[in-house]
């Protein structure tokens, strides 16, 4: 299997190149040469190994179409140490929870950051390990977080060979909640940095760290960003998951429903999808930050500026713009690598949007792709976790319920839709007490972990310091 780029760079990679890399050379993002199909024979054999051998294993038979450069063994292994019932709660490690006449939720955030992110993050603090330990190379990853992201990095590279994970955060700015999960991390090669600024200027600091290109070589600097192909690969793998516990024969269709920011996770459905995995829609679920659902809408993908993006009560949705939209329009335009460029290049520097409303391609987005979407504010977010709980008894995160909302809004009669389900209430009870008026639930192993000791440096945002830790822990 060869990976390509977006923007019609000619060059072509192996997995295990692309995998610590970020963006391809031309600025494009990586997506494979063409998508492995599953005939129905396959699918009903991997129904047998999800029942039979597990989840595991079934990632192994998915990851092994799209990574021919580690030996078969290995990468079993690695699938095997990642998907285990200890990590992520239980044997099935993606249970379907049952809501409704034909809505289910599709539980993805049992594990150790309580964020569907950790299904791909763990896989690939795994498979860093690995290449970096068969190249004998270091890696240093810097990177910004309001949240979701940094956590599931650091519990992803904690005690990692060969990996130092520097996090910076806007000190005092995350929620009690993130900040213990992330700042009771002991591990000697994670540090966190929480700087005296807002997100910006600690995503600042990580451009210009990353821009200086001497620093960059000689620090190893990488990033572990929702661009990342290995983390789309892994999430592909809940799809057929999800697909398989929600039918009995492969004649039935399912659809998907996906809280969306970036376009990574709903971008592995459109990957199951084009595999042929029987998927109906795919609903793309936004939040007050609505550049997707403007797009399937009008045809219009509109990049917002920082005063046009607002901070709503499902903040990992708070989007600009969607990093991995651009794989799924290479896919739209036919593959047309000198079109994708001209859009997402020039085209967006330029003038912040494009307009495919008039290019007849735009209608196969829903007719071809599957593709719809919708949008939820605030009053629908607390008014769908009220209703969830009052006709359900269960609890739903805020994210959860945008996509739940935007589920009931697109489901038809006869068609599974599952609900992905991408964090747990925990990570964010202020807004669930404006919803239901009590605490959410706290999993046991997160009892009292604001008290826990911290392990953080607060520092100004300061470039030339921030390089100076940087060099001081690598001592080379
Ligand atoms: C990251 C995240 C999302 C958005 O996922 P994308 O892949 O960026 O579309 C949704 N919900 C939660 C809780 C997240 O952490």
């Amino acid at each position: 299997m060869h990976y390509l780029s977006t923007r019609g760079n000619p060059d072509r990679k192996r997995f295990c190149e692309i995998l610590l890399e970020g963006l391809a050379p031309d600025g494009g993002l990586y997506l494979p040469e063409s998508y492995p199909q599953v005939d129905d024979a396959t699918l009903t054999r991997w129904r047998n190994v999800y029942h039979e051998q597990g989840y595991a294993e079934l990632a192994f038979e998915i990851l092994s179409l799209y990574v021919d450069d580690i030996p078969a063994a290995d990468l079993r292994a690695l699938c095997a140490k990642t998907y285990t019932a200890e990590v992520f709660g239980t044997g099935e490690i993606v249970p379907l929870r049952h809501l409704e006449d034909g809505v289910w939720i599709e539980a993805l955030s049992n594990g150790p950051t309580l964020a569907f992110k950790d299904m791909a993050m763990q896989l690939l603090g795994n498979l860093f390990e690995y290449e970096l330990g068969r190249r004998g190379e270091e890696l240093n990853i810097l990177g910004a977080t309001s949240g979701d992201t940094g956590s599931a990095a650091e519990y992803a590279m904690r005690g990692k060979k060969g990996v130092r994970v520097f996090m910076t955060s806007p000190h005092g700015r995350m929620s009690p909640f993130q900040q213990a999960q992330m700042f009771s991390l002991q591990d000697a090669n994670i540090h966190n940095i929480a700087i005296n600024g807002v997100f910006d200027d600690c995503q600042d600091i990580v451009k210009a760290v990353s821009n200086d290109l001497d620093f960059k070589r000689k620090y190893k600097i990488g990033t572990v960003n929702s661009i990342n192909w290995a983390r789309l690969l892994a999430q592909v793998v809940y799809y057929f998951a999800g697909y398989i516990q929600a039918t009995e024969s492969n004649t039935q269709k399912v659809s998907f429903a996906v809280p969306s920011g970036n376009f990574g996770n709903v971008c592995a459905g459109h990957v199951a999808r084009q595999m042929g995995l029987p998927i109906a829609k795919l609903v793309v679920a936004t939040n007050e930050n609505d550049v997707l659902d403007e797009f399937f809408r009008t045809g219009v993908y509109r990049v917002r500026g920082t005063a046009d993006t607002h901070e709503t009560s499902s903040p990992s949705m708070d989007i600009s713009k969607a990093s991995n939209f651009e794989r799924f329009v290479f896919d739209l335009l036919g593959r047309d690598g000198a079109r994708t460029k001209s859009l997402f290049g020039e085209g967006l520097a330029k003038t912040g949007q494009f307009d495919l409303s008039a290019d007849p391609v735009f209608a196969q987005a829903a007719s071809l792709y599957g593709f719809v979407s919708g949008k939820s504010v605030h009053a629908d977010r607390l008014r769908t976790i009220r209703e969830t709980f009052e006709q359900h008894g269960m609890v739903i995160d805020t994210h959860t319920a945008d996509g739940l909302k935007v589920a009931l809004e697109q489901r038809t009669e006869g068609v599974p839709m599952v609900v992905l389900e991408t964090a747990l209430p925990i990570k964010f009870a202020g807004t669930i007490v404006e919803a239901l008026g009590r605490e959410p639930e706290r999993p046991a192993k997160f009892e009292g972990i604001e008290a826990l000791p911290k392990r953080v440096k607060v520092m100004d945002a300061d470039v030339d310091a921030i390089k100076a830790l940087v060099a001081a822990e690598c001592g080379y």
